[in-house]
């Protein structure tokens, strides 16, 4: 290891800065946020240096750099563009035993500012010792993303937490006490933005943990509803990942790709629950199951296609877990006539189009509870998920009730995946086009003259003067 990575306190210290740049600004602006008392030594400074100095934040000392401005600092920082300088508050630093940074120059500093993630009080700081400053900040990147937003305010709430707990928990059972905070239901609430409920399920777990006196006894599980996405593992939520990343069960069915499947961390149990269009035992086996898993005090992941709340039964899972009193907590995602709509470039709404949009299933058919009049009407956009089996009727039903011949209607099989297809047309044509192309499920069916508009094509036929809603003309 060529660095020692230290945290350092730096509230109230003196720390000098040579230089009056946008470089040295950037520096300037993290030893501020630690609550340093800043000098900034420089001819002149840079806007923004100004403002901070005009309104005190720094203290501005104005002119070339002198050995003697070191005498008082607990750290030094070099971010001027002549290189003499820069060596000469090197060595200055050196001579002094100050600890000293020159910014992009590791041979003339015995310090380096490493990447930071800031989840404060949770700080990840990844350093590539000087080498490879482009890679270390690549590093940063992928873990920004495992990282909940909400970091900080879980390692917060456990702060807080901290006295009570020592002193209500023996010592043996407050590590694993707090990895279940952590880790499960209490850690999830927080991480979601929900701290109220966080602090009634705290005080669930102090109370059973004072009451057993091994941690593993009467942990109840948790489960977590999660909308996969359209099919795309890209298109999962944060929130998706990382709870993903948490469970140790994953339940999963037809609509949801191996390769989102493949998210969930890696020694986790992967169970296919798969449900046929029309099965219905299927879902109270799944039901079953939820709770069943749960109740071993398992973490689980129900992946869900799309959004669970949208014709994903989300709602019958979530009562029927709180019936039996398991904790829960719904993910939503990207469900897939957005995720048709953004891959066939139809906007689900538009100023002069259509100004709603409509999600029906085409599973009712034959109860009829569907206003066909009002899906007919003009101006709007109707997206009829698990239709397309059902494709002549639907066209029939929007027919009678007043739709003309000549309304735009699309179809998307397979939106967000490789083998995904498109086919446009009107109600008097897109059932034969579907037909001919012999579309399978998962496919949706969007009514309405957005599905007309078609900017890769008016883009890509580069001699056309028509406007871009020529075809609708
Ligand atoms: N909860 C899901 C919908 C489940 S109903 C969601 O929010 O997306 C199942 C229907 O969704 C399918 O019959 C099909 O109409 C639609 N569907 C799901 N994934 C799809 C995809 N990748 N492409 C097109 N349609 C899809």
């Amino acid at each position: 290891m060529d660095y020692l990575p230290v945290f350092l306190q730096l509230r109230a210290r003196p720390v000098v800065v040579v230089g009056g740049g946008h470089v040295a600004g950037r520096k300037v602006e993290l030893l501020l946020k630690n609550g340093a008392h800043v000098s900034v030594i420089a001819p002149e400074l840079h806007a923004e240096l100004r403002k901070l100095a005009e309104s005190g934040e720094l203290h501005h000392i104005p002119g070339p750099f002198a050995p003697a401005h070191l005498d008082a600092a607990d750290l030094v920082v070099a971010a001027t563009s002549d290189r003499d300088v820069n060596a000469a508050v090197s060595r200055a630093a050196r001579e002094r035993r100050i600890p000293v940074n020159v910014v992009d120059d590791p041979e003339l500093s015995t310090f380096i500012f490493p990447a930071i993630i800031d989840r404060s009080p949770i700080v990840v700081a990844i350093s590539s010792a000087g080498r490879a400053p482009v890679l270390a900040r690549r590093v940063r990147e992928q873990l920004e993303v495992l990282l909940p937003a909400k970091l900080g305010a879980l390692a917060r709430f456990m702060g807080d937490r901290r006295v009570a707990v020592k002193d209500a928990l023996r010592a043996a059972a407050r590590r694993p006490f707090w990895e279940r905070i952590a880790g499960g239901l209490v850690g999830s609430k927080v991480l979601a933005g929900d701290e109220s409920g966080a602090q009634s399920a705290f005080e669930r777990e102090l109370y059973t943990s004072r009451l057993t006196s091994s941690a593993a006894t009467g942990a109840l599980g948790e489960v977590y509803l999660i909308g996969a996405g359209p099919g795309d593992p890209d298109l999962l939520t944060l929130r998706a990942l990382q709870l993903l990343q948490q469970a140790d069960i994953v339940l999963y069915d037809r609509l949801v790709p191996d390769a989102v499947v493949e998210r969930a961390r890696r020694d986790s149990q992967r169970v296919f629950v798969g449900k046929e269009p029309g099965e219905h035992s299927v879902q109270d086996r799944i039901n079953q199951l939820l709770v069943q898993y749960a109740r071993q005090g398992l973490r689980v992941a129900r992946l869900k296609g799309g959004d669970p709340f949208i014709f994903g039964r989300g709602g019958e899972e979530m009562e029927m877990l709180s019936t039996h009193g398991i904790p829960y907590i719904v993910v939503p995602g990207i469900t897939a006539a957005l995720g048709a709509a953004a891959v066939a470039g139809i906007p689900l709404t538009h100023r002069d189009l259509s100004q709603s949009v409509t999600f029906v299933t085409g599973h009712v058919l034959d109860d009829d509870t569907l206003n066909w009049a009002h899906l007919a009407a003009a101006h709007q956009t109707v997206v009829f998920y698990m239709g397309v089996a059902q494709l002549d009727r639907i066209v029939k039903k929007l027919r009678t009730a007043g739709a003309p011949a000549a309304l735009p209607a699309a179809v998307i099989e397979r939106a967000t995946l490789a083998d995904q297809r498109v086919l446009r047309g009107t109600l008097e044509t897109i059932a034969a086009a579907v037909a001919a192309a012999e579309v399978a499920a998962p496919a949706l069916l969007i009514v309405g003259d957005v599905t007309a508009f078609n900017v890769v094509d008016a883009l890509s036929s580069a001699a056309s003067a028509e406007p871009l809603f020529g075809a609708i003309a």
